[in-house]
């Protein structure tokens, strides 16, 4: 029933991810191209995410934590804590950079997952935006907690901006929950906390459990402590170019991005922040070039 591959561990910032998108078994599921699961990390004096400014485009980041703080700045002039149970969704569109910041005095746990949602064409060469949900739409369903980040799930609806027909919630269990799906959408599971099992799998964080469309609802189980999110998505049918923190359509548009970024011209504005801008890393391509 469900399709379970590995995540790959990276290190972002300061801090351990577990990437469960893309990989090489799955690049998309729905609009969402991209999952990294940052932590459980301890924040110290000299230790938290501090990932200096950056550029996107051709895409959403949403940030969700389950502990910790940080401080997002971008270069629309936003600057914005994020706690847990909000949401933080920067929208790219032809270009925007931020950081990702450690804030100043706290110390502890940090722990959180970062999305990425793939634009589609119609808008992916639109302006940047960046919106903060301190309140999102909650409910209980059977023995879960469940908190909808973006798109709409038994009846909750979030605030939070979207492009294509998506969903993204976050459940936390204390036993059994069958969670209503849509039928024309293909979705995923990501353990953040304890084990989750549905029909024969048992899925532990460092994995994405795939689902294909055709399903209209899915049971889980997990003992009390165990979070998992739930992405899901009209399976999208743009194929990406992605490279570093563009998300594009072809390498000539990588090139293009990356030039920008390097050669500071604007497309992508300037963040104030005290860390150091990140330069864009030369694609491999293009190293293959006389
Ligand atoms: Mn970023």
């Amino acid at each position: 029933m469900l399709d379970l591959t590995d995540s790959r561990d990276e290190v972002v910032g300061n801090i351990r991810v577990r990437r469960a998108l893309p990989t090489r078994g799955r690049r998309t599921v729905g609009a969402w191209c991209f999952a990294d699961h940052m932590g459980p990390a301890d924040v110290t004096e000299t230790h938290g995410l501090d990932i200096g400014p950056h550029p996107h485009c051709g895409l959403h980041t949403v940030t969700w934590l389950l502990e910790g703080r940080v401080l997002h700045r971008d270069s629309l002039g936003s600057e914005q804590v994020i706690a847990p149970g909000q949401l933080n969704l920067m929208t790219a569109g032809r270009g925007v950079s931020h950081s990702e910041e450690a804030v100043d005095d706290y110390r502890g746990r940090l722990h959180g997952i970062q999305l990425w949602v793939a634009q589609p064409s119609s808008t992916r060469d639109g302006p940047a935006a960046f919106e903060h949900h301190a309140d999102l739409p909650a409910d209980e369903i059977d023995d879960a907690t469940v908190n909808v980040l973006v798109g709409s799930l038994g009846g909750l609806t979030s605030p939070a901006h979207r492009d294509t027909e998506i969903v993204g919630a976050q459940l936390a269990l204390r036993g059994s929950c069958t969670i209503p799906l849509r039928a024309d959408f293909e979705h995923a599971l990501i353990v953040l906390d304890g084990s989750v099992r549905a029909g024969e799998h048992t899925i532990v964080p460092g994995a994405l459990a795939h689902l294909q469309p055709g399903r209209d609802e899915l049971t889980v189980h997990g003992d009390a402590g165990a979070i998992v999110m739930l992405l899901g998505g009209v399976p999208f049918d743009e194929r990406l170019t992605m490279y570093w923190n563009f998300v594009a359509r072809s390498r000539n548009e990588v090139d293009a991005a990356v030039e920008a970024w390097n050669a500071d011209d604007g497309r992508f504005g300037t963040v104030e922040s005290v860390l150091a801008r990140i330069p864009s890393p030369t694609p491999f391509w293009q190293s293959n070039e006389d």
